[in-house]
């Protein structure tokens, strides 16, 4: 169903009395409780994370190679492919897709970006592509069951982190052959150089800043389109994470997401003075926050639970540590933290998909909640496993390590309460 759909069909049902006072047959329309759908998506989903994922974890986190035989086993499975990606989209609570996150990032983080990596080049090319661009290139960024492949989503550049609007890397039509070409240099690309399909933010003006960004499809094997330095990196590490340099990079004309005209259309607009609809990147991130989110709190999650239960099996003082209040109550707290972040990123997810407006920046809000919480429950559980929690013989510490990133990429903490202060004062709070 389309967003414009699901509005249309909340609002149909909001005057309905009965409905809203629980009184019509279907029931009270608040409900935290998972439908069937989400209870069998959810289980298998941790089935693969319990039973294939997490026993892969140490392996690969310190091979810090993308984990292509777990890929495989996902798209054998059909949990790396469009269609459950498209079925986790469909449900128009919004619940399943952070569902799916949280349980897939549960059994390891690395892993679950190598799997989930692709879903945000997928993003892009959903949220901005005609229907003929999505029929051409959503199925190449995830190849097939026996021959899986990833894609990847360059948007941030060694000078244009933070700053979206800085991005150097030029996209300038060749009217004689109908193509881009591009020049400029990415940073940081989840599956950047490895994937199939790369989708490229790029200025096409850059007096406009964000608004004369677009973006653009880089069809496999494109001449022009190298990886760069890999980036060795402190956690995620079965998650491969490099530069993406463009020189010269000739796609065709059609490989602009939404179309020329369109984009004509909309720099028209931007250069009377008009606002524009939509800036490229700023519409893919706004789109996933409440996803990203949920993957924090899936690791937050695995070190709570480990946490818990080291802390009823190890004893001091001839007694388990639990017994202790200071253990006990941090544990309290790490549950009621990781729940309320959650509480926060369904919430998020469900305006999205229901098509409710952000009035008060509530996707950030919940990336904001989730990636901090994690960072710091993660640090807890070092803590609960005392000498153990610093090793890599357990697993808290790299769980550790793979939340940090949480709190930076796709908006770091800062930037999120820029958006968050923003939005509820009014003011252009820098
Ligand atoms: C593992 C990994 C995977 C990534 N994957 C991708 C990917 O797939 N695609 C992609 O395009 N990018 C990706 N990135 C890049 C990521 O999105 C950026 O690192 C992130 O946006 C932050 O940008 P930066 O690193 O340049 O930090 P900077 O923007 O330089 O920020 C440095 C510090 O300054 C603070 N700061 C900056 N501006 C302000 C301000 N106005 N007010 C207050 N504080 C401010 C920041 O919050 C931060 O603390 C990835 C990065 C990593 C590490």
């Amino acid at each position: 169903m389309s967003d414009q759909a699901a509005v249309a069909e909340v609002e149909a049902e909001q005057p309905g009395a009965d409905a809203a006072a629980g009184g019509g047959t279907e029931g009270p329309r608040f409900t935290l409780e998972l439908n069937q759908d989400q209870r069998d998506i959810r289980d298998w989903v941790h089935g693969f994370a319990e039973g294939v994922v997490r026993p892969a974890a140490e392996e690969w986190d310190e091979r810090e190679e993308t984990p292509w035989p777990i890929i495989q086993e996902a798209a054998k499975i059909g949990l790396y492919s469009f269609e459950a990606l498209g079925q986790f989209f469909a449900d128009d609570t919004g619940l399943t897709l952070p569902i799916a996150n949280e349980e897939l990032f549960w059994g390891d983080a690395g892993i679950g970006m190598a799997i989930m990596g692709t879903s945000l080049a997928v993003a892009a090319i959903f949220g901005q592509g005609t229907p003929e661009q999505m029929g051409e290139w959503i199925p190449q960024c995830f190849g097939s069951a026996e021959d899986p492949k990833v894609a990847a989503f360059c948007s941030s550049e060694p000078d244009a982190g933070s700053d979206v609007a800085a991005i150097r890397t030029t996209a300038k039509y060749d009217e004689v052959s109908d193509e881009w070409v591009l020049n400029g240099q990415k940073a940081w690309a989840t599956n950047g150089g490895i994937a199939d399909v790369h989708v490229v933010i790029a200025t096409v003006d850059r007096e406009l800043r964000s608004r004369g960004h677009a973006a653009f499809v880089i069809p496999p094997g494109t001449k022009g389109c190298e990886q760069g330095a890999k980036v060795k990196k402190h956690g995620l590490r079965a998650s491969h994470t490099a530069d993406v340099h463009l020189d010269d990079c000739r796609i065709p004309g059609s490989c602009l997401l939404g179309g020329k005209e369109k984009l004509d259309e909309r720099l028209a607009r931007v250069r009377e003075g008009k606002r524009s609809k939509s800036q490229a990147a700023m519409q893919t991130f706004e789109a996933s926050r409440p996803t990203v989110g949920a993957q924090a709190i899936g690791i937050a999650r695995a070190a709570y639970e480990y946490a818990l239960e080291y802390a009823k099996e190890r004893q001091q003082f001839g007694k388990a540590i639990v017994e202790n209040q200071a253990i006990a109550f941090a544990l309290a707290d790490m549950k009621m933290e990781i729940d309320a972040a959650r509480l926060l990123v369904w919430r998020a997810a469900w305006m999205g998909r229901s098509g409710q407006k952000f009035e008060n920046a509530e996707g950030s809000m919940s990336k904001l909640k989730a990636g901090e919480v994690a960072v710091w429950a993660t640090e807890r559980a070092i803590q609960i496993l005392g000498g153990n929690g610093y090793t890599r013989e357990y697993p808290v510490e790299r769980m550790h390590r793979d939340s940090k990133i949480y709190t930076i990429f796709e908006g770091t903490s800062e930037i999120q309460r820029l958006v968050i202060s923003r939005a509820i004062s009014g003011v252009q709070i820098r």
